[in-house]
């Protein structure tokens, strides 16, 4: 499965489109299957249903473990750096991980974890969090990892749409200088989870935490009631590997529906050869376990393919702003993959902290998440690869398992801001507003995708009607990815941002229906509408334009905008809490009730001198009041 060279791979591209099945059969095959698949692929997009190595039966696990014990058991799987750089960090290799793994799933199904049933993962990013993670996949049990910074009622509402029946957490979290306590906010959303069972809590904070008879149980006092005998449950190709909530455009988080065995040979082709890993490398992947990236590489696809993945709990600025650094040089990182919001956070503070360190174990940089600026991208380029790594810019999305769109580390030509190529097995479109296709170079459009690759999502959980209309129905026969692209004149791929409405705010996706529903929820106020402005840390900063029932003076103002903070907070979490709050009287509104974000957005960024057409407005005057108070 390996590519070498852009010949290479412009010799996989070409298979792989004009033979799919053949092409990605052969790749599969180098997994280890109970048994194998009958029928290589079956698809539509109009229900969708998309089957990948139907009837072939695996388990991910035996093929993240068991499979490497032989050759290399006592290589480093995991390598676990904590919070704080004076604890010491640990080392787990393959047959050590396959022992805690196997414990843990006992421990599972010791507390009624069966096949099929979900399981709530809200944790620490400690080893724990990937031996739950991957003890779920052991017994076949769905786990949905929630992202440790979301609120109670995130939590609530993604394990009562899942309806799990088991949550494993943590007694707290360290982030930076900060405590965050972990347990006392499950307890909070249980309030509302009448599905959940039992809760299995990690000791890692210390923090003092209150455990409920009969439903609380602490992971240390259950392992010592469990061997580490568990054989692999076997699945199906197509059984349901995990849950993923994205973050959500229309207020109500979608459950993104990822399956085992298509899942597992995409993450795992597309580790190998974005990264161009090679045995013994060291990947140092930043991002947290609770979004795809952490689940497809950090976790999956490294594992699959026998490297060794690193777990950082903290932060890039703690104990100070060279961590990344620091860590690079300490564990002799070779692949670093982080996001641009942090390469810009990181950049402007200086070179000390990158100069003091020894990066020169570095072979592959690469970035995730959002469009990575010019200047983000040398800043990258010249200070940390020293202009001898290459950049791989890898677009992908949650729905889309594994990466679609980037070089391969170096054998694709890169270009600043350009994720460049489709991987093979990717077959990207452009389309105008009406679905028509967009042929040609030199050209933009809807970026869509008109065949299924492995990793494609399955359905959202629970309501497939859902996926189908998110998806599928924009343009028929077609996969929307809701981005929108360009490509240039060498058939280069530049992914240009989203066509909805939703906000990137430091790599995290928060729908602006989202954040107004929040800020709504806030006693007094009447209506809000949230837009994105330019912020040069954040990439996107969050400026809401709030109705309240009573126009508050200077100094109730003041109060009121904390408070509505501390809402949002509660809400949905700290990362959606908006960065400039303007009371207003009046949205500009069309006739038929719909605000007119174009001109919000316009204000927030500071340019009021060209609003174009206000005429439609209901009441063209609300403008300039929202003119004169804009911050
Ligand atoms: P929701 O669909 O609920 O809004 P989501 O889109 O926020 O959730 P993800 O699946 O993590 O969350 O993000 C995928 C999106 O991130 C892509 O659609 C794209 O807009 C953006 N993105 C990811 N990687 C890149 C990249 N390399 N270049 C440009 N944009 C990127
Ligand atoms: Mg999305």
């Amino acid at each position: 499965m390996r590519i070498r060279t852009f010949n290479e791979y412009q010799e996989a591209y070409k298979h792989s489109v004009e033979d799919p099945e053949s092409f990605w059969a052969e790749i599969a095959q180098e997994f280890q299957w109970r048994k194998p698949w009958t029928k290589t692929l079956q698809w539509n997009f109009d229900e969708p249903n998309v089957k990948w190595f139907t009837g072939g039966k695996l388990n991910i696990t035996e093929n993240c473990l068991d499979r490497h014990l032989l050759t290399q058991g006592d290589q480093p799987a995991i390598i676990w750096e904590p919070n704080d750089p004076n604890e010491a960090s640990i080392t787990l290799t393959y047959r050590m991980l396959h022992d805690q793994v196997c414990r843990f799933a006992n421990v599972l199904k010791r507390n009624g974890v069966v096949k099929g049933d979900r399981v709530c993962i809200y944790m620490p990013m400690v080893p724990e969090l990937a031996i739950a993670v991957l003890a779920c996949a052991r017994i076949g049990a769905v786990h949905s990892v929630v992202f440790g910074g979301f609120s109670a009622q995130s939590i609530a509402d993604r394990i009562n749409d899942a309806q799990c029946k088991v949550v494993v957490t943590a007694d707290g979290a360290y982030r930076g200088n900060k405590e965050i306590p972990l347990k006392s906010t499950v307890d909070d959303a249980l309030i509302g989870c009448p599905s959940v069972r039992k809760v299995i809590v990690l000791t890692r904070t210390r923090t003092p935490v209150s455990m409920l008879k009969g439903r609380d149980i602490w992971w240390e006092q259950e392992l010592k009631q469990v061997t580490a005998d568990c054989p692999a449950e076997e699945m199906d190709a197509e059984d349901m590997l995990f849950i993923l909530y994205t973050s959500g455009s229309t207020g109500k988080p979608k459950g993104v529906v990822h399956t085992c065995g298509g899942y597992m040979v995409y993450a795992a082709y597309t580790f190998q050869n974005v990264f161009q890993y090679e045995p013994g490398d060291i990947h140092f992947c930043t991002a947290d376990i609770g979004w795809i990236t952490g689940h497809s590489y950090i976790v999956y696809g490294p594992l699959a393919c026998g490297a060794t993945s690193i777990i950082f709990e903290g932060t890039p600025t703690y104990p100070d702003y060279g961590r990344f650094w620091d860590i690079t040089d300490k564990h002799k990182v070779n692949i670093l993959y982080t996001a641009p919001t942090a390469i810009r956070s990181l950049m402007g503070f200086g070179l000390d902290k990158v100069e003091n360190h020894d990066l020169s174990s570095l072979r592959v940089l690469g970035s995730v998440g959002e469009p990575i600026n010019e200047e983000a991208w040398h800043w990258y380029d010249d200070h940390i690869g020293k202009n001898r790594c290459p950049i791989v810019d890898t677009w992908w999305q949650t729905e889309t398992g594994g990466i679609l769109i980037s070089p391969l580390a170096s054998i694709t030509k890169t270009k600043p801001t350009y994720a460049t190529l489709p991987l093979p097995g990717i077959q990207p479109i452009l389309v105008d507003e009406n679905g028509k296709e967009i042929e040609g170079n030199g050209v933009s459009g809807n970026l869509c995708m008109k065949f299924p690759w492995p990793g494609i999502l399955r359905t959202t959980y629970g309501d497939h009607e859902r996926c189908r209309q998110t998806y599928f129905a924009t343009y028929p026969g077609l996969y929307f990815t809701g981005d929108g692209c360009l490509r240039d004149e060498d058939g280069y791929y530049r992914i240009t941002g989203r066509v909805d409405d939703v906000l990137n705010v430091s790599g995290h996706r928060i729908g602006t229906a989202e954040v107004e529903n929040a800020i709504n929820m806030h006693t007094g106020v009447v209506e809000s509408a949230v837009v994105g402005y330019p912020h040069d840390i954040k990439g996107q900063g969050i400026y809401a334009y709030v109705i309240t029932d009573q126009q508050p003076s200077d100094h109730d103002a003041d109060l009121t905008k904390r408070d509505i903070l501390a809402t949002v907070t509660r809400v949905i979490g700290p990362i959606a809490k908006p960065d400039k709050i303007q009371f207003v009287t009046g949205l500009p509104k069309t006739r038929s009730g719909k605000i007119m974000r174009r001109i919000l957005r316009k204000i927030a960024e500071g340019d009021t001198s060209n609003l174009g057409d206000t005429t439609t407005l209901l009441d063209p005057a609300v403008v300039d009041e929202i003119k004169e108070g804009a911050l």
